[in-house]
């Protein structure tokens, strides 16, 4: 059989590759890859393979960097089936569509520019119809069932967020795993990642093959120590997350320790409608809950436990503005560069009683990046403003496997041959040195298009 790279090789957006034998042809992920758009504008726009070869599509969970580019490559032609597990199915109906309103919005930013200058208008990348038309190709398959097509797959529980599934593929007698984002542990909510058993040919994520997380016990303790000191000040604590996911888990944890009595009730606002949306999907899934939370979940309904309000409409929104702390804000964008978060950040940052409390990657050159740093004055549209809020850190909900738990992994399923991506050059390299060590065989593949025969 033949493997194809054509994303996420030596990066961490844009997963995409090919698997085909004599008699078919499967593409696994369809990933946009993210970051500047001079970057990332043809890659996204061009796909390296043949569309219509293709017999069907494999999706292991929601994230954009995994999922983002089907509606461009259904505008593309590609009509097959497209199969992933039920959680995600109702995921992607938000975040494509969220993803198609992106693209449709930056084309008409970069359209107003280049009209001026007396150039042709650009298309978006896809359209909302784009994105609807993908919707009617996903076709939902639980966890741990052999499901037939040309070859058998079957997907295994991934730990990394609602969901998520390792894929697993019998061709030509030999077994190859796709890890999908393996998750971690202990993480709040879902269940943790399955080992499937030994396998022969292993293609693995390596986003942080060379770090090592501290454990979410501890994030628990510093969060708790956080909430107790705003409650004491008064204090607005503004939590700028990502809607899938690390909001929920947020959530969850903050009326966890409600629950328990480790601190007292403290309002909670989750002001963005797609975090709202994603939410309502949680709860749709409980089954996918590990213990805890689906016992927390029948008792308390966790997700509406308490002072917690779901924000969708903008004047309730600026309405928070005027309201007294302590309070929590979840908002979004994750990286607080756009939506509602800027509104909250505005109003909040120059008032030393109030947090910004981060608990999410911030990329370089982002407003939160520059909060993670803690400079002393910065721009919120456009306006400089000075920082007096103080910023906690907790990078502990990452919902991805650090190098121990990579290595474990690898162990637990002793491949004959690893291919890792999914990972920037510093982590990746590290972990394929160690794992040679190990005596496994490892590639690494660089340019998108390398193929390789197993
Ligand atoms: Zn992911
Ligand atoms: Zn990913």
């Amino acid at each position: 059989m033949k493997i194809e790279f054509f994303g996420a090789t030596k990066e961490v957006t844009g997963s995409k590759f090919l698997l085909s034998s004599d008699d078919t042809k499967i593409l696994v992920e369809c990933g946009l890859f993210q970051g500047k758009r001079k970057e990332t504008e043809k890659k996204n726009r061009e796909f390296l393979f043949s569309i219509e070869d293709i017999d069907y599509m494999l999706l292991s969970h929601a994230h954009i960097d995994h999922s983002g580019n089907i509606p461009n490559l259904v505008k593309n032609g590609f009509s097959k089936n497209i199969y992933t597990t039920p959680p995600t199915v109702d995921l992607l109906k938000y975040l494509l569509l969220d993803s198609a309103y992106i693209h449709e919005r930056d084309a008409e930013y970069v359209n107003k520019k280049i009209i001026k200058k007396g150039e042709s208008p650009i298309e978006p990348l896809y359209t909302s119809e784009d994105a609807e038309r993908s919707l009617t190709l996903l076709k939902p398959k639980t966890y741990g069932n052999k499901h037939e097509e040309s070859i058998t797959f079957e997907f295994f529980n991934a730990g990394h967020i609602l969901g998520s599934a390792e894929i697993l593929m019998e061709v030509e007698g030999k077994k190859v795993l796709f890890t999908g984002d393996l998750g971690r542990s202990n993480l709040p909510i879902i269940k943790d990642p399955e080992v499937p058993g030994k396998v022969d040919i292993l293609i693995m994520e390596s986003t942080y093959g060379d770090r090592l997380h501290r454990s979410i016990e501890n994030a628990k303790a510093d969060l708790e120590e956080i909430l107790k000191r705003a409650i004491k000040r008064r204090s607005k604590v503004i939590i700028p997350s990502f809607a899938l996911e690390r909001a929920q888990e947020v959530i969850y944890a903050v009326n966890s320790l409600i629950i328990n009595g480790r601190i007292p009730e403290i309002p909670i606002y989750v002001d963005s409608p797609l975090t709202v949306e994603i939410t309502g999907v949680f709860m749709k899934h409980p089954e996918y809950f590990d213990r805890e939370a689906y016992r927390m979940l029948r008792e308390n309904h966790i997700f509406n436990y308490g002072q917690i309000s779901y924000i969708k409409d903008v004047e309730q929104s600026k309405a928070l503005n005027y309201k007294e702390g302590p309070m929590i804000i979840i908002s979004a964008s994750g990286m607080c560069e756009h939506g509602r978060i800027l509104h909250h950040l505005k109003n909040s940052i120059e008032d030393e009683r109030n947090i910004v409390l981060i608990v999410g990657y911030q990329a370089k050159n982002t407003l939160g990046r520059k909060l993670v740093e803690k400079q002393e004055e910065v721009n919120i549209f456009g306006q400089p403003y000075k920082r007096k809020a103080e910023v906690f850190i907790l990078n502990e909900f990452s919902a991805h496997a650090d190098r121990n738990d990579l290595i474990n992994f690898v162990e637990g399923v002793s491949p004959e041959h690893i291919f890792l991506v999914h990972g920037e050059e510093d982590q990746m390299e590290p972990l394929g040195a160690r794992l040679r060590e190990k005596g496994y065989k490892v590639d690494m593949p660089e340019i998108p298009g390398t193929s390789y025969e197993v």
